[in-house]
């Protein structure tokens, strides 16, 4: 199916959810842009496809989830992303987030740690035709040979900051992440100026979590 034919399907159901997000305050043009055209149902499984539309997370397999679109379009927010900005992505999951930034003229680097997940969305990325950088690893350590960022989005909750990540920002550079226990967190958008740090907090949200080096500790 072409590009066209895949934008064509639930056109409406989308251009709601984008009035949704606008309606509770998210103002980013360029973002609800690129929200109203990437087909968010092609990132979700085929089980949930009428379900694509919904303000909620959904499972994407190996018990991880695409994020909710508000929050999505929150984060995005927050990355202040501009034509060209050089994104940083920790946590692909589905490719919907990495589509996002592309949509929106970012260079997008993006971190998965299952293989499963990350091979699936690269394929959904090439379908649309959206070129984006991935590799399969732990994201915590951030992605040094491509430092330093405008952005930083990690997807996933940690229990703290990883200090590579913020070594990794460029001047200017925005880092956003969620911090908090395993059941609710808070997002961190920090804000990198020469050496110095500058934090506001949006709270009450609720990811998977970060798991490696510098965040929590699991197996596989
Ligand atoms: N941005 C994704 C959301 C996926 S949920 C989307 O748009 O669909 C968060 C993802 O982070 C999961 O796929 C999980 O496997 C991944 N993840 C968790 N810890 C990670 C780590 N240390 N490095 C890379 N990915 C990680």
């Amino acid at each position: 199916m072409s590009e066209l034919l895949q934008n064509g399907r639930f056109k409406s159901e989308r251009k709601e959810m984008v009035e949704l997000i606008r309606s509770r305050g998210v103002k980013d043009e360029n973002l609800l842009k690129a929200m109203l055209k990437v087909p968010r149902h092609l990132f979700v499984n085929e089980l949930f496809i009428g379900r694509a539309y919904e303000d909620s997370a959904l499972p994407i397999g190996m018990s991880q989830t695409i994020s909710q679109p508000y929050t999505v379009a929150v984060m995005t927010e927050a990355l202040e992303v501009k034509k060209g900005s050089k994104i940083l992505e920790i946590g692909t999951g589905s490719g919907y987030q990495a589509a996002i930034l592309a949509e929106m003229g970012a260079k997008v680097y993006t971190i998965e740690r299952y293989v499963e997940l990350l091979n699936s969305a690269r394929k959904n990325l090439e379908k649309l035709g959206y070129q984006v950088v991935s590799k399969c690893g732990d994201g915590t350590i951030g992605w040094s040979e491509f430092a330093p960022y405008d952005g930083i989005i990690v997807t996933a909750a940690a229990p703290d900051v990883p200090q590579p990540l913020l070594d990794q920002l460029a001047d200017g550079g925005i880092l956003v992440i969620p911090i908090g226990d395993i059941d609710t967190q808070n997002l961190h958008v920090i804000k990198k100026f020469k050496d110095k740090f500058d934090t506001r907090v949006i709270f009450g949200f609720r990811f998977v979590p970060l798991i490696g080096k510098m965040g929590w500790q699991g197996n596989g």
